[in-house]
């Protein structure tokens, strides 16, 4: 077996049922890719428009892709027409409505979740939990035409304190939860991505049901 195919089964011995496995190949190379495609894998994430457009049509069609970095709405258009499974980093309102106006004129229904910042570092982006709340409290969601909501995804602060990054993820799978309670209407309202390489057993155990890793798959970038 490849380095990736063990990496990969030995971090799916380690997930519980129902957790997803998102493959981060971002700055990685095709083949890697296409050794971890061998190994079974078919979600895959990355974090750049460009760099997802080159990719993904010299792979096969199966392949999930989940857009995972931050996206400039001059850029959504191009990302919309690769047609990834799910937009887990919208983190403002504008961005929402451009991705649902585009969506709309390509006739498709745009999976996403909503980016939530609770950590520390000062450079991530995201909607506070506040303002995720004040957004489904105010129903704000049912002005979408093409969009459907899936869930939060969320990053813990990037410390060594496990604490710190314990009370990061159960803040990300509290204020999930708040907004299931306060819009029990909403529908396959039901990811939490959260988690990568050096945190995502914490993040299990705080509720999550998608991780996104790939240094532990892939090895480092460079
Ligand atoms: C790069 C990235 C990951 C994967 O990080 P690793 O530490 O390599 O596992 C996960 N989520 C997001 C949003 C990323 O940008």
């Amino acid at each position: 077996m490849s380095d990736v195919a063990t990496n990969l089964r030995r971090i799916e011995a380690t997930l519980p049922q129902g957790v997803a496995l998102v493959a981060v190949s971002k700055f990685h190379p095709l083949p890697a890719i296409s050794e971890a495609y061998a190994a079974g894998q078919r979600v895959f994430g990355e974090s750049r428009v460009q760099e997802l457009a080159v990719k993904a049509p010299q792979l096969p069609d199966d392949i999930r892709w989940h857009f995972i970095g931050h996206l400039q709405t001059n850029k959504v258009r191009q990302l919309i027409r690769l047609r990834p499974a799910l937009i887990e980093s919208v983190d403002t309102d504008r961005l929402l409505s451009v991705i649902d106006a585009e969506a709309a004129k390509e006739g498709v229904v745009q999976n996403v979740l909503m980016q939530l910042h609770v950590a520390r570092e000062e450079t991530k982006f995201g909607f506070s939990p506040d303002e995720l709340l004040k957004y489904f409290s105010e129903r704000r969601f049912e002005n979408l035409k093409a969009t459907h909501i899936c869930g939060v995804m969320g990053m813990a602060s990037n410390t060594d304190y496990e604490s710190r990054v314990f009370e990061d993820f159960r803040l990300i799978s509290d204020t999930f939860r708040e907004i299931g309670r306060m819009c029990p209407d909403l529908r396959g309202f039901d990811t939490v991505s959260m988690g990568m390489s050096h945190d995502y057993l914490m993040a299990v155990d705080c509720g999550s049901t998608m991780v996104r890793i790939g240094t532990a798959i892939f090895g480092d970038r460079y």
